[in-house]
């Protein structure tokens, strides 16, 4: 049994990858979601040199190259490190869970580009020791508005930008149990050093070292401990209207976002994919919490990188039921189903654009539900060679029938005649 093989059940990273049916997966965290065009390319063809060919858009902004080994492990390092893509240590890694626009710096419509706050923010938490000791989904969500805000990111510590009195300021958050809990706001310069000190109350009070555990008497007196001004009330940013295809920012640039399904490229794909960007003159590629990429490009540009993007099979339309489906990775990659989910969940997509069907699916190939926590209108659950059919819930929620895998093409149809869009 190897070092790595004996430990199970953790958020990937780099120096700590996790074990999983296809091998070990080690998770790339770009600082400030943003990589280079030649380093994306680098990874995608390390992916097929030291794993098994497959990357992961993460919920995080992060990539994953899966089916590596033990013998490919270190290779794969040296790169991350020549990329400046490999942390110290193994601890150091799991607490920069820091999120930010993927349009930062580039959306007009922004109040704040978050980058600089986010890059002290890293600073200080690799500066502190004591920090090590926060749970590995303990996340940082820096919003800084725009066209692509960040509202619905589960995130324990929120900063979001807004303007009071003509001043840009920033809204500090703690997330709840089922909401966030506005503590007040904070100057721009002081906002990643009174992150860090709420992480610190969080991690002295909080029961599961998680915010959403922290009682209601400790978060009373928090905004007035750490010097905030007063709570206030802090409105949900609007939901983006187009998160894939061409995005306009200003007459003359555009962003674009692209897609991959379920979240998973493949490695000649996303090699393509980076020679296409570096030959329209596009040099970085930024991350996202949505499983797309976007890259900034003039509207001619745009156009073109949409069109070569599909063509590798990436989504370039909100519309595309496929940016609606969440399917695990299923037989091949996971033990625990003989369920070729993602197969099944390209079958379905085809019966969601026949039969107009808005809502979301979750495909899983089992119980545990790894792909979506959050409720679809369409669950499928597998077992053996059957799913249970949930309609508006969780993998947690009783079924209200069965759907053989093997009449998937002929009964597709069915599953989505009479179902009604309730979440996005
Ligand atoms: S939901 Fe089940 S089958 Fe799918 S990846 Fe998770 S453990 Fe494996």
């Amino acid at each position: 049994m190897t070092a790595v093989a004996e430990i199970k059940g953790w958020c990937p990273g780099a120096r700590r990858p996790m074990p999983s049916g296809d091998g070990l997966i080690v998770r790339v965290r770009p600082h400030g979601g943003a990589l280079s065009v030649s380093a994306l390319g680098e990874l995608a063809r390390a992916a097929q040199r030291f794993g098994n060919g497959q990357i992961d858009l993460t919920r995080r902004a992060n990539l994953q190259i899966r089916g590596v080994s033990d013998q490919t492990l270190v290779p794969l390092w040296d790169l991350m490190a020549a990329l400046d893509l490999l942390d110290a240590s193994a601890e150091l890694e799991a607490i920069r869970n820091i999120v930010v626009n993927p349009l930062a710096g580039l959306d007009p419509a922004e109040i704040l580009d978050m980058r600089p706050v986010a890059a002290a923010l890293e600073t200080r938490l690799a500066s502190d020791q004591a920090l090590q000791a926060l749970p590995a989904k303990f996340g940082f969500a820096l919003d800084g508005g725009g066209r692509l805000p960040l509202a619905d990111l589960a995130a324990d510590v929120r900063l979001v930008a807004q303007v009071r009195d003509g001043d840009c300021r920033v809204a500090i958050g703690l997330s709840g149990s089922d909401d966030v809990r506005w503590l007040g706001t904070t100057s721009v310069a002081d906002a990643a050093s009174v992150a860090i000190q709420l992480t610190r109350v969080v991690l002295k009070l909080g029961p599961t070292r998680r915010s959403a555990t922290l009682l209601a008497p400790a978060i009373a007196t928090i905004g007035a401990e750490l010097g905030l001004d007063g709570a206030g009330a802090m409105t949900r940013s609007a939901t983006p209207q187009r998160r894939c295809g061409v995005i306009a920012l200003t007459d003359q640039t555009c962003a674009v976002g692209l897609g991959a399904p379920f979240g998973r490229l493949d490695s000649d794909a996303l090699t393509r994919l980076a020679d296409v960007l570096a030959t329209h003159g596009v040099s970085e590629v930024r991350l996202s919490p949505w499983r797309t990429l976007y890259v900034p490009a003039g509207p001619e540009i745009a156009a073109q990188i949409v069109a070569d993007a599909a063509r590798l099979g990436l989504i370039v339309d909100d519309a595309d039921p496929l940016m609606r489906i969440d399917a695990c990775s299923g037989a091949g990659c996971c033990p625990s189903t003989g369920l070729a989910t993602r197969q099944h969940a390209r079958v379905l997509a085809d019966a969601m654009r026949r039969t107009q069907f808005k809502g979301t699916l979750h495909v899983s190939g089992c119980a545990k539900g790894c792909a979506r926590s959050a409720p679809a209108d369409i669950v499928l659950i597998g077992e053996g060679e059957r799913y249970h059919l949930v309609r508006d819930g969780t993998v947690r929620t009783e079924a209200c029938g069965t759907v053989d895998a093997a009449g998937l093409d002929a009964d597709g149809d069915g599953l989505f005649e009479a179902g009604e869009r309730a979440h996005v």
